[in-house]
């Protein structure tokens, strides 16, 4: 399978865990969704059509997200074993296997659901390969948790390095300006 195909599947797996789970965001307390804020978030993350998601869906999702946190955190933690039988369970529950799916005029592709699974079983089935492949070395991506304090957001690292800490540059700078903080008030 080409690794734009997992790629753009981590992006939305990371798109759901950063929208729906998480408790800080950037320093700042993230609360809970509920109701149409919950699926308006997914909708988003999924860059789906409006109406495609209904709030059974969403919260199902979020728990797939939740199961996928807690991967990348061990994975964060270094707990290797951990994470893959972590993820080898989830691959079974979801069902995971190749299939390969044509849609009107299209070629044929690769997907890992069979023809009876509802969306979020699609989307379990496929972040399961995915994540897998990022964990198995397969694919040159590293999925990581923001090291700032009071930030639980995750990120994809497809650096050559791997050297990726943050979610992003606004708590690289808290980072960054507490450091300083932290020197002159010590000087
Ligand atoms: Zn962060």
């Amino acid at each position: 399978m080409a690794d734009e195909h997992h790629a753009m599947r981590l992006e939305t797996g990371v798109a759901l865990i950063n929208a729906l789970t998480g408790e800080h965001v950037h320093g700042r307390p993230k609360p809970a969704l509920r109701g149409q804020d919950l699926v308006r978030a997914t909708t988003e993350a999924l860059e789906t059509g409006n109406g495609r998601v209904d709030v059974l869906t969403a919260e199902r999702l979020r728990n797939l997200a939740a199961r996928l946190r807690e991967i990348i955190e061990s994975l964060s933690r270094r707990e290797y074993d951990q994470a893959a039988g972590l993820l080898n369970r989830m691959l079974v529950d979801s069902k995971a296997r190749p299939s390969l799916h044509r849609h009107g005029e299209q070629s044929w592709h690769l997907h890992f659901h069979g023809p009876e699974a509802d969306i979020v079983q699609q989307w379990a089935a496929g972040l399961a390969v995915s994540v897998a492949a990022a964990l198995g070395g397969d694919i040159p991506h590293r999925v990581g948790l923001c090291a700032a304090p009071r930030c639980d957001q995750v990120y994809i690292d497809a650096s050559q390095a791997q050297i990726k800490r943050f979610c992003g540059l606004a708590c690289q700078n808290r980072v960054k300006a507490a450091a300083y903080r932290a020197r002159r008030s010590g000087a």
